[in-house]
């Protein structure tokens, strides 16, 4: 093969090399574009197919600015084809057949792609804490804010779609940029909105009448909180105090309601210190299709030392539901016949 000098060499001639060949030679510089292959544009590959068209790779480009100047800088502005709405409707592929993508709130509940616990799990979004997305990857950022299920099922896709990628290599900032950036101003307006309300109605009401809910060094789950100002909360929300910081990404440990009496259940175990396999609460019998725990806690022997130890489960049932349930007192130390009790619930 015959040497040839030149001053700048670009390898590959896909849209990476295309662009780069093209704004060197706009700069002035003389370039050389290499491939490898019989003909240009790597990865993107149309044809036309019994009258249709097929894109074999991409098929939409999202044109934000700096995209935007390169093809106006470059003349190519023109050739933009603009999606038409309709093919804003996406499909995938589940369980042997093509299902659309939710688009709205009424998609998401009617769509079978998520189970009726992702679509719970989508309904917490807005009091999901704020993450650091600039270390987070695409799969770990939607799965903080909108569950796993989501993750899985709509964003796997979506990316091996759009960047024939895997979201858990892909970083959240670089290919979720507007999500992370809502989630960094939204978190920020939110804040100073809440602490707005909470000083004006404070100022108004007096401190004593604006609480909230403030946890405390306690044994027992139900005497772990009490009301304090919330324009305290505020004060270290505002870093003038410590305030504790749930686990990121862990399950919860506690529900979100925490019953102040719990709520005596009758239910079946296999072994008399075994977990339920079913229990009867209101009224309403209950197959239990998943469980984990025990979670001993000990009672405050300090002040009763004839209290009994409780030992806690979180229970999903056969319909998705899921309970905190505890059975008080150890079997054949503390009693001969265990009481169960539900003690809150999770959604
Ligand atoms: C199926 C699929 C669907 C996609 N859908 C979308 C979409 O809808 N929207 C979107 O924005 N993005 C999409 N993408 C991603 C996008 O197409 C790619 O990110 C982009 O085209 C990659 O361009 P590139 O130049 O970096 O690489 P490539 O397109 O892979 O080009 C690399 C080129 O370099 C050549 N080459 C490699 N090694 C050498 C060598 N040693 N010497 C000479 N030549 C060499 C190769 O032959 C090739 O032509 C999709 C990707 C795939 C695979």
């Amino acid at each position: 093969m015959p040497e040839v000098e030149v001053e700048t060499a670009v390898v590959g001639a896909g849209a990476a090399g295309l662009a780069a060949a093209l704004e060197l030679r706009r700069a002035g510089v003389e370039v050389v574009l290499l491939e490898a292959g019989g003909r240009p544009g790597g990865v993107m590959q149309t044809e036309e197919i019994r009258g249709h068209r097929v894109e074999r790779g991409p098929n939409t480009c999202l044109v934000r600015a700096p995209a935007l100047a390169f093809l106006q800088a470059q003349g190519f502005e023109r050739e933009l084809v603009a999606a038409s709405p309709a093919r804003r409707l996406r499909f995938v592929f589940h369980e042997g057949r093509l299902e659309p993508v939710p688009m709205g709130p009424l998609g998401f509940v009617r769509s079978p792609l998520l189970t009726t616990r992702g679509k719970l799990r989508l309904l917490a979004e807005p009091w999901v804490q704020r993450g650091d997305a600039g270390t987070e990857s695409a799969q770990d950022f939607i799965a903080r804010r909108f569950g796993p299920e989501v993750a899985e099922k709509l964003l796997a896709p979506a990316l091996t779609g759009i960047y024939a990628g895997d979201e858990r290599e892909l970083g959240a900032r670089a290919v979720l940029g507007f999500a992370t950036e809502l989630e960094r101003t939204h978190e920020a307006e939110r804040a100073r909105a809440l602490a707005d309300l909470i000083d004006r109605l404070s100022a108004r009401l007096g401190q004593r009448a604006v609480t909230r809910r403030e946890l405390v060094e306690a044994h027992l789950p139900e005497q772990a909180e009490r009301a304090a100002p919330a324009t305290l909360g505020e004060a270290r929300r505002r870093g003038e105090g410590d305030e504790p910081v749930a686990p990121q990404g862990a399950p919860p440990a506690r529900p979100l309601r925490i019953f102040a009496r719990p709520e005596p259940i009758d239910a079946l175990s296999e072994v008399p210190d075994g977990p339920p396999l079913r229990f009867r609460w209101r009224r309403v019998l209950h197959d239990v299709a998943a469980i984990e725990g025990p979670e001993r806690i000990a009672a405050p022997w300090w002040r009763r030392p004839d209290a009994p130890t409780r030992d806690y489960f979180r229970a999903e049932d056969s319909h998705g539901r899921r309970f905190w349930l505890y059975r008080e007192g150890l079997w054949g130390r503390e009693t001969e016949r265990a009481k169960w009790f539900v003690h809150g619930v999770f959604g």
